[in-house]
């Protein structure tokens, strides 16, 4: 198997350490608001990952934080917590809007087939382990107090730089949002592994500590929860690319001056999706979920078939043209698949063949576009529809497309107003044709105030009760 490292900036042979056990570390979520479905192509592409190493063979353990303190509104130390925010938006606790968005980020990984690593750990579970860590690293003078905050000292790693690529002199470039000079710091790169004082003293979850109380830094998280669950040793650590610089590089440096050596070999980054404006960002308003997807009729797997088009290392442009063209791809490939008999003998030999075939592209840096080739392939081959059946149920095992699941019919109960809400619609349709808005709103804020609520799709108007 062949991935694009980059620690080494180039594809390399992956060898895990120990034999065929692959230790992976997924850097979670963010749990103030739902996650837009940029986050989501790159727990998509981790997915893919993950189930391709078991394919191939491998016994992967993966862990994954669940980030409920700690991430300022700038990954620069700055700002307030973004789950602080999250629950003054909402008027309610952080552990309220913890407890809803991991609830909500799992029920949409669910709906695009996105397995839950075995373990998943919220950062609020692990305090002891991450001030045992701050401790550890003062004590070794890779940390220093200042104002009340712990900090890593920077100029004390090794080679800092090495996974960024940035030279001394950018020290902030990657770095979301607004950055402001933290004056208590010995270098800019310094991060902060504890904090007791920050501006925002509303702060809502604190812990005691050595150095008083106070809550961790967001970089800690991900270094203390992977040594706790996966050991002092990492295979592979998967992000998105923005979590090259700061976040991952810190993690490295705290790492590696924790343990005394190298911590892991192989780093996975997701290129980002993009809207067609530029950045997918939660604070643009109305941001693209997998609920507004469903909302205007997409199958959320069609989602999935769309980012498996494109390489993970590539950006990738999202646009409803886009998806609509994966949603009916999808939909061929499905009609197609479920057509198939299932009768007769599977061909092993051509099962194995097919196999190898996905293995080498798949094997090649995690080639999903090419390797879907074989899927579109496998229809054409000249071979029984009990084999192309297997070759297919066998694909889908990484794919995660339910080829060959029957969709399950919805009992639909009409209400008893059906008829004229349907009415209503084609009346609002008209209005909306005529160029009549004012008359086309005043129809759905009626039907909103029956509690009908007017679902716009690209196949027509629907409506949901309730
Ligand atoms: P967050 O919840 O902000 O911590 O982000 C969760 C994951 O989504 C991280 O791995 C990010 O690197 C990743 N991510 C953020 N924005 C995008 C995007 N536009 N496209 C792909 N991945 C992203
Ligand atoms: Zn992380």
């Amino acid at each position: 198997m062949k991935l694009y490292n980059t620690l080494g900036k180039q594809i390399e042979d992956f060898v895990p350490r120990d034999g065929n056990k692959v230790k992976l570390y997924t850097c979670g979520p963010t749990v103030y608001h739902f996650a837009h479905i940029g986050n989501l192509r790159s727990y998509l592409m981790e997915d893919v990952l993950e189930k391709f190493l078991r394919y191939a063979g491998y016994d992967v353990t993966r862990a994954m934080n669940i980030t409920d303190v700690g991430h300022l509104t700038s990954d620069g130390d700055t700002g307030e917590d973004k789950m602080l925010k999250g629950a003054k938006r909402e008027h309610k606790t952080v552990m309220e809007i913890a407890q809803f968005y991991t609830d909500a980020f799992f029920s949409d990984c669910d709906k695009l087939n996105i397995k839950k690593p075995e373990i998943v750990v919220p950062a609020t579970s692990c305090i002891d382990t991450f001030i045992e860590m701050v401790q550890t690293l003062l004590d070794k003078g890779y940390a220093y107090l200042a104002d009340g905050n712990v900090y890593f000292d920077t100029s004390k790693a090794n080679d800092y730089y090495a996974l960024s690529g940035h030279a001394a002199d950018e020290l902030m470039v990657g770095v979301r949002d607004d950055v402001e000079e933290d004056t208590s710091k010995k270098n800019k790169s310094d991060f902060v592994l504890w904090f007791t004082k920050s501006k925002f003293e509303d702060q809502e979850l604190k812990w005691d500590s050595p150095w008083g109380v106070g809550y961790p830094g967001w970089h800690i998280e991900c270094s203390g929860i992977s040594g706790k669950y996966l050991g002092e040793y990492l295979d592979i650590h998967c992000g998105g690319v923005d979590n090259i610089f700061p976040h991952h590089t810190n993690e490295i440096a705290q790492s590696e001056a924790y343990f005394g050596h190298k911590w892991c070999n192989y780093w996975f980054h997701v290129q980002h999706l993009n809207d067609e404006t530029g950045k997918m960002s939660k604070s643009k308003g109305e941001f693209l979920t997998v609920s507004l997807l469903e909302e205007k009729g997409y199958h959320p797997l069609a989602y999935r078939l769309f980012c498996l088009q494109s390489h993970y290392r590539k950006p990738l442009t999202f646009s409803f043209a886009a998806l609509d063209g994966a949603e009916a791809a999808y939909n061929k490939l499905k009609k197609r698949a479920l057509a198939l008999k299932n009768d007769g003998e599977v061909d092993e030999t051509a099962l194995a063949g097919a196999r190898e075939d996905f293995i080498e592209k798949m094997s090649m840096d995690l080639n999903t576009a090419s390797a879907l080739t074989l899927l579109f392939d496998t229809l054409k081959m000249d071979v029984n529809d009990a084999t192309k059946r297997a070759i297919i149920a066998d694909y889908d095992r990484v794919f995660s497309l339910d080829l060959l699941k029957e969709e399950e019919k919805k009992e639909e109960t009409l209400p008893d107003n059906h008829d004229w809400i349907m009415g209503k619609i084609a009346e609002r349709a008209d209005a909306k044709k005529a160029k009549d808005y004012a008359r086309a709103d005043a129809i759905r804020a009626e039907l909103a105030a029956m509690g009908i609520t007017l679902v716009d799709t690209p196949q027509g108007t629907t409506y949901k009760l309730g």
